[in-house]
């Protein structure tokens, strides 16, 4: 189970089902009369012993306890000999697509680097608006429609990791129902945009003053996930 340090709710706990050979289903076991889908966990079936899996699965997909699930498979033991790179294995790459999801879904958290750069942006603003007032005006018509746009891309990027409307309204100040209202329209992402939202390309400027983020990826080796 995988599960990050910012969060508290605990709605996000993650985990990799096990698939074997062409099965479109995990095999499951039974508990009463409930059906629960088999993970994999460290080198293990989960579960009780009946039945279980006598070979480790060929492919894992990520899930998360919120209902989100990973739309691809990956391979359990990908072909290290056709990468030069060290190829993950199964498990951290399953965990990385989790990580993806689970991030954008519970960091509303301001990176300190986009909080010094709006700082010296609006340092820079006050001075032209006291000097050019005029230049100063027109800029501001072209900052509403930036913030238009990058709330767009941000609404459009949160929906393709399937954060909660709630979520996304609160980080606009508004309730679930506004959010979804305005943003209903947006196009989701085509297959491309959706495949590079993966892409961690933000993890650096999360970092405590330690110089750690504040979860624990440190073991995932995330480079070559993507090539
Ligand atoms: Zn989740």
């Amino acid at each position: 189970m995988w599960q990050l340090d910012t969060d508290h709710r605990a709605a996000h706990i993650g985990a990799a089902l096990g698939y074997l050979g062409d099965d479109e289903r995990a095999p499951t076991y039974r508990v009463g009369r409930a059906h629960y889908e088999r993970t994999w966990r460290d080198g293990q079936w989960e579960g009780p012993e009946e039945d279980r899996p006598e070979t480790p699965p060929d492919f894992l997909r990520a899930v998360c306890s919120c209902g989100w699930y990973a739309r691809v498979l990956v391979e359990m033991h990908p072909d290290a000999a056709s990468s030069r790179r060290r190829v993950p294995q199964g498990q951290d790459r399953a965990r990385a697509f989790w990580l993806a999801h689970a991030l954008a879904a519970t960091s509303a958290a301001l990176p300190d680097d986009a909080e010094q750069a709006r700082a010296r942006a609006m340092e820079w603003l006050r001075t032209l608006a006291d000097s050019q007032p005029l230049a100063a005006l027109a800029l501001t018509r072209q900052l509403r429609a930036d913030v238009d746009e990058i709330e767009q891309r941000a609404v459009r990027h949160a929906r393709a990791l399937e954060v909660p409307w709630e979520d996304i309204g609160a980080a606009v100040g508004t309730t679930r129902q506004q959010a979804w209202r305005k943003h209903k329209g947006l196009a989701p992402l085509d297959e491309k945009e959706a495949r590079d939202v993966l892409r961690p390309t933000f993890l650096p400027s999360y970092q405590h003053d330690d110089g750690h983020p504040p979860y624990t990826v440190t073991d995932i080796d995330l480079t070559p996930l993507f090539d």
